[in-house]
């Protein structure tokens, strides 16, 4: 009573609509949710061979749970790794992976351009226990080769960035790495594997904020880690498993139906953006657009090469600095203030003093994050609708 066979076969949609379901003798149509944080044996022998691991099973959801196992499988899947780990939230899948790949001395090459917290964890937690990061700037390949040292066993990017959109060259870092023996970690929750697949162009791990397009309706907050038996397979469920960030049936039931609608939404969600990126360059009160799919972004023809659409996150600077900002913020009708992404409904926010707001001013002007600009993640609604919201503002 299992589901669509392990291979190649499928093509990615029918991958998201099916993947990793095994039906119990139940029969049922949708994949059921398993809200149970233990399981139990047949004998006392076979919870010893459970907890010696000489027969597989279920033992604590805090190692496996079946619903959590049907999205890493179908995760997994999507984007063409061997595992899949389902963490709590995005920040503890970067802690998960850092914790069970890294030890004291180690040192990570990240991008400059990466999430906030994601900063905050690198610099005040892991520089604790002795791991030391070099940021560099994401597009200069030059600056991470050279920022490799004998210690460097990690490097970090997130491409498209937030809120600049930069596009990092991923085959070309994950060359540099692995030149180094180092494993090169993509942060995926901006393009999701519908549009870009790292793996596929050489990277080691990626990492996801399932709370962002992987829900797609801005309920849950979850993550993962997908990459190879080794490392994500032993290495970062060890310390998944052990630490205990572990996803909740509930929300993994909510991402596996999340994932079933991926394609269609990611692709929506590229042409609505689209339309609002080409609206907002040619408007006199905006210095300057953000985009990959424009063909004024600078990385326009690598995203192309790389991505197969460009994703729902634009960002844009207007003329007036924060006060302008502030008040086309303040007066949209239709768009929901808010700093999170990868919803239905269109979210505007002032990265300089929420998302990034925690940065140093240095840090931020270092991150190119300039107090004028605004970072919309264009939901799935009307694109009149959202360009008229925006208009007016302007
Ligand atoms: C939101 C986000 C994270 C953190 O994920 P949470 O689920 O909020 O913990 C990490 N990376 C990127 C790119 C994100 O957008």
């Amino acid at each position: 009573m299992s589901d669509i066979k392990n291979d190649n076969e499928w093509g990615f949609d029918t991958l998201a609509v099916r993947a990793g379901q095994k039906r119990t003798l139940e029969g049922e149509h949708s994949e059921p949710i398993f809200p149970t944080s233990s399981y139990v044996f047949e004998s006392a022998a076979s919870a010893a061979a459970r907890f010696s691991g000489d027969e597989p099973g279920n033992i604590y959801s805090r190692f496996t749970n079946p619903t959590v196992r049907n999205f890493e499988e179908r995760l997994a899947q999507l984007e063409g790794g061997e595992c899949c780990v389902a963490t709590a939230s995005g920040m503890s899948a970067i802690l998960s992976t850092c914790c069970g790949l890294l030890e004291a001395g180690d040192h990570i090459v990240s991008s400059k351009s990466i999430f906030g917290s994601t900063v905050v964890l690198f610099d005040k937690y892991l520089s604790r226990m002795g791991i030391t990061v070099t940021y560099v700037p994401i597009t200069d390949l030059d600056a991470w080769q050279q920022a490799i040292t004998s210690k460097t066993k990690l490097l970090f990017v997130e491409t498209p960035s937030n809120p600049l959109t930069e596009i990092a060259d991923l085959e070309a870092l994950a060359t540099i790495a692995h030149r180094h023996d180092s494993i090169l970690v993509v942060d995926n929750a901006f393009c999701t594997p519908a549009l870009q697949k790292p793996l596929t162009l050489g990277a080691d791990v990626v990492i996801h904020s399932a709370t962002k397009y992987i829900d797609g309706q801005g309920r849950c907050i979850g993550g993962a880690v997908v990459g190879n038996k080794k490392l994500v397979g032993e290495d970062v469920y060890g310390f998944l498993r052990t630490a205990g960030p572990s996803m909740s049936p509930f929300n993994a039931w909510v991402f596996l139906k999340g994932l079933e609608t991926l394609n269609l939404r990611m692709n929506a969600h590229s042409d609505n953006a689209l339309k609002l990126a080409q609206f907002l360059e040619q408007h006199e009160n905006v210095n300057r657009v953000y985009y990959p799919g424009l063909a004024s972004h600078p990385q326009h023809a690598l995203a192309v090469k790389q991505q197969t659409n460009f994703g729902g996150v634009l960002a844009f600077d207007v003329k007036g600095g924060k006060a302008a900002a502030w008040n086309l913020i303040d007066k949209t009708k239709l768009l929901s203030i808010t700093a999170n992404l990868g919803d239905t409904k269109s979210t505007i926010t002032h990265p300089a003093t929420t998302t990034h707001g925690r940065l140093t001013d240095e840090q931020r002007a270092e991150a190119g994050i300039t107090d004028g600009m605004i970072r919309i993640a264009v939901g799935l609604e009307d694109i009149n609708d959202i360009v008229n919201d925006i208009s007016q503002g302007l």
